[in-house]
Formats: structure tokens, sequence, C-alpha cells
């Protein structure tokens, strides 16, 4: 009886300190200016070792999208400091971000480990979204989206962040009020051109209009369409 107490108490310990967490899902401007980039970034010559230079040497770059990467990295000077990595791989939701759990109970945010997730698997019912069936600027909007979450994964102590995962996955207008302000994050970072470039190829490209009839429910619920971005514009 006292062993159960004792291996129990800190699984409810920890559990009660979850769930009285207040986590608002709304993601937030920034308090300083974005980047001016240019509303159309394709078809530029980039020099990938001064991006890197500014992006910090502990960001992972996907080959074959290492500058669309960078781009992306570049807009979010905050997490200069904050380990990253982008890793393709053949399953999963075309894109997601996520960390290492382990990181998460190493004291001191600065060693935690974020990794974008980003499917990259061959004839799957995702292909006409995947990373590399998009253009160029659509990448950046999409790649700078999922940095969006992890700008607000940083924010957030061990509790929260359990109580944000709980919140997310059992509640449908938590979850949508996080991905849709998501989706600004990008706006607020300068690359507002690239999101709403991106929520318009997933919708109107004669490649994807096939997925997105099958998919509108759940991509314009959960999601900002290209016209409500637009919404957004002249972008700053
Ligand atoms: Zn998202």
């Amino acid at each position: 009886m006292h062993i159960v107490l004792i291996v129990l108490s800190p699984f409810v310990l920890i559990t009660a300190a979850v769930l009285v967490q207040n986590v608002d899902p709304a993601q937030h401007k920034p308090d300083f200016e974005p980047y001016d980039f240019a509303d159309t970034l394709a078809n530029r010559e980039y020099d990938l070792d001064s991006l890197i230079a500014i992006i910090g040497t502990n960001k992972g770059l996907p080959i074959g999208f290492e500058v669309a990467a960078a781009i992306a990295y570049s807009a979010y000077p905050q997490l200069k400091k904050v380990k990253i990595d982008m890793v393709l791989q053949p399953k999963g939701a075309p894109m997601e971000a996520s960390m290492n759990s382990w990181s998460l109970l190493i004291p001191g945010r600065n060693n935690r480990q974020y990794r974008i997730l980003l499917n990259d698997a061959k004839g799957s019912f995702f292909d006409p979204i995947l990373l590399r069936s998009l253009p160029f600027d659509a990448q950046v909007g999409i790649l700078a989206h999922e940095l969006g979450h992890v700008v607000y994964y940083h924010e957030l102590n061990v509790f929260k962040f359990g109580k944000w995962g709980l919140r997310y996955l059992k509640n449908e207008e938590f979850r949508a009020t996080h991905e849709r302000t998501t989706d600004l994050m990008p706006v607020y970072h300068g690359l507002g051109s690239q999101i709403y470039q991106y929520a318009h190829f997933v919708r109107k490209d004669s490649s994807t209009i096939p997925l997105y009839k099958k998919e509108k429910g759940f991509m314009d619920k959960y999601y900002m369409t290209d016209e409500e971005l637009l919404e957004f514009s002249p972008w700053p």
C-alpha cells in the first residue's frame, strides 16, 4: 500500500502540475521589426554560407532544400541560439514541428532540441503538397510556419508543454486557434507573401485541386486560406 503510494505520488503530482496549467493557444506578434523580405524569393542567387552565418551553425538544413530552409530560419532571429533540425522522412504528416522529448527534461531552455519532420515519401496521398512538390516561395512559407511552432514551444516550460499537447489533441477549437495563428507567424516575420503563396498553391494549383477537394473541410478549418491571408497584405 505504502509502496504503491510512493510510486504513484510523483505521477499524480506531475499529472496535477500539468492539468492546472493555463495555456494560451494563440501565437502573438513578436516585439521586433521583421526583416523586409521580397515578395518573390525564387530565381535569385543566395550565398548559403552567409545565410548560415546569420542563422547559426546549430540549424539542420534538409538536403535539397538548404536555401529555402536557411531563409525561413533567418526570419526568426529569436531562434539563433536554439538547436533545430529539419529531417526528411518517408512517413508522417506532410510537415510537423516536434521536440526530442529527452531534451525537454534537461534544465536550460537552450539545451532543447527541436525537429521539423518533413514527409518525403514517394507515391503517397500527400504527394502534391509535400515540400519537394511546392514552388520555392511556398517552401519558405511553410517552413516558416513550422518554425513559428518552435517559437511557441520554446516559451513553454515542461508542464505547460504537456498541457498544450493534451489540449491540442482533444480540443478542436484550441487546435484551430493554434494552427491558424501559427499561419500568421510568417506574416509577422516578413514572409507573408510566402505563406500566402503556400496557402494558394495547396488549394488552387492544378496538381493539388483533387487533394484539396477531399481535404477542404480539414484544411480550411485548421489553416488559413489564401483569401484569409490576403487580408493581411500588403505584407509589412
Ligand atoms: Zn502547424
